[in-house]
């Protein structure tokens, strides 16, 4: 694939920032403390914030996997739709529903779906069903959670936003094939998080299974790094991945992505 006009950057918990020549966007960006300031004190960034939202003005998209609000930001979205004329913001019903709330105009607010989005000459971008933790649908017919594929002159990366493995997302994936290189969250479901209300994601070892079944290239692990009592360890990623023969390229940089 085309590396050079494309750029990747990784900004913490799900968010992506990605640029070309002729567009650029982000996925979940969450690029503020409001996680702490509000739902729990205890949830602090253990990463800095890698740039602040008015700071940036030649932003044209924004995806958005589902409402919650590391992934669907009130003290971030809005501040990006005021500095960026030509943003539009895409996403699953509510997060259409919130960014109403927070008085984004709905010329900027774009229903997530199937059908392929332009972005550029050969560059689209498309939403797939995800299961958090199980796959459910809105009144408009489509997933509550969303993942998202980009497509780059036929070849294909994966977000897969926040999903726990179902074979109806397997499945679902496999509609997709072949697809290069994957984004995966490793945050697992486990008890300590249910029983403080935190809906985890795939385990490591889940998220790299499924990269292997997909034959996906390369595997960029994501959703392990922003609250420590939803992480996982690097070195813990690192050491599943060592472990055991698996077909993939594992990364934490982003210029390998693709
Ligand atoms: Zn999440």
């Amino acid at each position: 694939m085309d590396k050079k006009n494309i750029f990747f950057k990784y900004l913490g918990q799900s968010g992506i920032f990605c640029k070309g020549d002729t567009f650029s966007f982000m996925i979940d960006p969450y690029l503020s403390n409001s996680v702490e300031e509000l739902e729990a004190k205890d949830l602090k960034r253990k990463i800095p914030i890698p740039f602040k939202p008015n700071e940036i003005n030649d932003l044209d998209w924004i995806f958005v996997t589902h409402e919650h609000i590391d992934h669907c930001d009130p003290h971030t979205l809005p501040i990006l739709e005021k500095n960026n004329k030509n943003l539009k913001i895409v996403g699953p019903e509510k997060v259409r529903k919130k960014l109403m709330e927070w008085d984004i105009p709905a010329n900027k607010i774009i229903k997530a779906s199937k059908k392929k989005l332009k972005l550029s000459e050969d560059i689209f971008m498309y939403s797939i069903p995800a299961a958090h933790p199980k796959l459910t649908y809105a009144l408009d017919g489509e997933p509550n959670e969303i993942g998202w594929i980009l497509e780059i002159k036929g070849k294909k990366i994966l977000f897969t936003g926040d999903t726990s493995l179902t074979e109806e997302i397997i499945s679902s994936l496999k509609g997709y094939l072949p697809i290069e290189s994957a984004f995966l969250p490793v945050n697992e479901d486990n008890f300590f998080r249910r029983r403080r209300g935190i809906i985890g994601n795939m385990s490591i070892r889940e998220a790299f299974g499924l990269a292997d079944e997909l034959n996906i290239k390369t595997v960029f692990p994501v959703h392990w790094d922003l609250f420590d009592v939803n992480s996982a360890l690097i070195d813990e990623i690192k050491a599943v991945y060592r472990g055991y023969q698996w077909k993939f390229a594992l990364t934490f940089s982003c210029e390998e992505v693709i």
